[in-house]
């Protein structure tokens, strides 16, 4: 597989340490709101590389961390824990706040058919691990301590800079507007490893450290919880572009200090979902998360094929006409999936030279808009239903769209005429129901059922096909 890496800007051969083994790393989710449709976007692409590289018959192992303390409103260390502003703003604790958003995540990801990393990991549950790495890094004097705070010394390293060889001038640590740098750091890009009580006296969550109570750096939890779980040398660590810098340049240098040797070989980065208005936010205008999407009517798999429409990495616009467009395509093509009879033998080597076409194009950094195409190529190839069929579901292993189980409802709705499914499960058994009292020609509760659904607002049309609801 070639594999776009960001550490060295260039698409490489995917090589795993261990061979037929894949080691794998994502920074997971600050547990402090609903994620947006652009943190899952991150998700669903990183889903569609593990998937993948098991399709291809890797053992892969895959371990993300639950951000629950430490990541702080600004990238630059001030301003305030995110996890505080959450509980602050719904009036809860800090623990509550992290289950309620985690359970979130997860029913969103669901919806999305993300798999679950093989391990998942609060930082709250790592504190012993970060004082183990803190230490070491103190007392090989790649950490100093200042105003009450661990830092990472960042001019201790040979190279610090390693995403994008910026000059050090034109580096923005992300300090927002109002918030002060924090002048307790004797170099700009240094950054916290472990906070203490000096620093935030209303940090909910504290632990006992050898500097004082306290609470961890972000950083430092996935450098942690990465070398817990997965040993200390990673595949692929993964995650959106903004966290490029500073927080995996900061894992790099924190992990790499703290082992001696060369950490992670492959980072795969994707790039932002932006809205017309720009940047997506969780607290300025539309905050669009999965559950809204599915208020206006989108099936959840509607998204996660428009964003597999497109390359990972290439930032990608939404709109809802672009998802309309998703949503009819999307619709076409399993309605054609339906259309398909399990029927003939499977020809072996017609469903490995559409398997290679499938595979090909995801072996080329991941293109899954060729890889949906390979799905329009295995349709329209000259062989039998069942072969195509079959090809369609191992492609579906990866690109987890539900392609035949929606394509076979699509074609049981088709065949049972017109769809009022829109206008609730209520009015949907009440049509239903005036049917079987026509059928069985009790005219009488036929028509006490069509009128009482006319004082509910709605109209009933006999057509060839079926009945057809309509407000009035
Ligand atoms: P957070 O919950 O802020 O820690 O972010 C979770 C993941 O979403 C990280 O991998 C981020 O890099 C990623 N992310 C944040 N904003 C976007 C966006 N607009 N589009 C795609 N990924 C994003
Ligand atoms: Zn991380």
């Amino acid at each position: 597989m070639k594999l776009y890496n960001s550490l060295t800007r260039k698409r490489e051969d995917f090589i795993p340490n261990v061979e037929g083994e894949v080691k794998i790393y994502t920074c997971g989710p600050t547990v402090y709101h609903f994620a947006h449709i652009g943190n899952l976007r991150t998700y669903i692409m990183e889903d569609v590389l593990e998937k993948f590289l098991r399709w291809d018959g890797y053992k892969v192992t895959r371990a993300m961390n639950i951000t629950d303390v430490g990541h702080l409103t600004s990238d630059a260390d001030t301003g305030e824990d995110k996890m505080l502003k959450g509980a602050k703003r719904e009036q809860k604790t800090i623990m509550e706040i992290a289950q309620f958003y985690t359970d979130a995540f997860f029913e969103d990801c669901r919806k999305l058919n993300i798999k679950k990393p093989d391990i998942i990991e609060p930082a709250t549950n790592c504190i012993d691990e970060y004082i183990v790495m803190i230490t070491k890094l103190l007392d090989d004097g790649y950490a100093y301590e200042a105003g009450g705070n661990i830092y990472f010394d960042t001019s201790k390293l040979r190279e610090y800079y390693v995403f994008n060889k910026h000059e050090q001038e034109n580096l923005e640590v992300g300090v927002r507007e109002g918030v002060g740098e924090d002048s307790n750091k004797r170099n700009s890009v240094d950054f916290v490893l472990w906070f203490t009580k000096s620093k935030f006296e209303d940090q909910e969550l504290k632990w006992e450290s050898p500097w004082g109570v306290g609470y961890p750096g972000w950083h430092v939890e996935c450098s942690c919880i990465s070398i817990k779980h997965l040993g200390d040398k990673l595949d692929i660590h993964c995650g959106g572009i903004d966290n490029a810098f500073p927080h995996h340049t900061n894992e790099i240098a924190q992990s790499e200090a703290y082992l001696g040797h060369k950490w992670c070989n492959y980072w795969f980065h994707v790039m932002h979902l932006i809205t017309d208005d720009g940047k997506m936010s969780k607290s300025k205008g539309e905050f669009l998360t999965v559950s809204l999407l599915e208020s206006k009517g989108y099936d959840p798999l509607i998204y996660r094929f428009f964003c597999l429409q497109s390359h990972y990495r290439r930032s990608l616009s939404f709109s809802y006409d672009a998802l309309d467009n998703a949503a009819i395509a999307y619709d076409r093509m399993v309605s054609r999936i339906g259309a398909l009879k399990n029927e003939g033998a499977i020809d072996e080597s017609v469903l490995a030279a559409l398997k290679d076409k499938f595979s090909a194009a995801l072996a080329n950094d991941l293109n899954t808009s060729l890889a949906i195409t390979a799905v329009y190529d295995a349709l329209k190839y000259d062989t039998n239903d069942a072969t195509k069929l079959a090809a369609i579901e191992s492609f579906d292993e990866v690109l987890s769209l539900d392609l035949i189980e929606v394509g076979k409802r699509a074609s049981e709705k088709a065949a049972k005429g017109i769809d009022n499914s829109e206008f609730g499960e209520e009015i949907v058994a009440m049509i239903e129901a005036r049917q079987a009292a026509r059928k069985a020609k009790d005219f009488a509760t036929a028509d006490e059922i069509r009128d009482k659904l006319s004082e509910m607002g709605i109209i009933l049309e006999d057509t060839p096909a079926g009945v057809k609801a309509k407000r009035a």
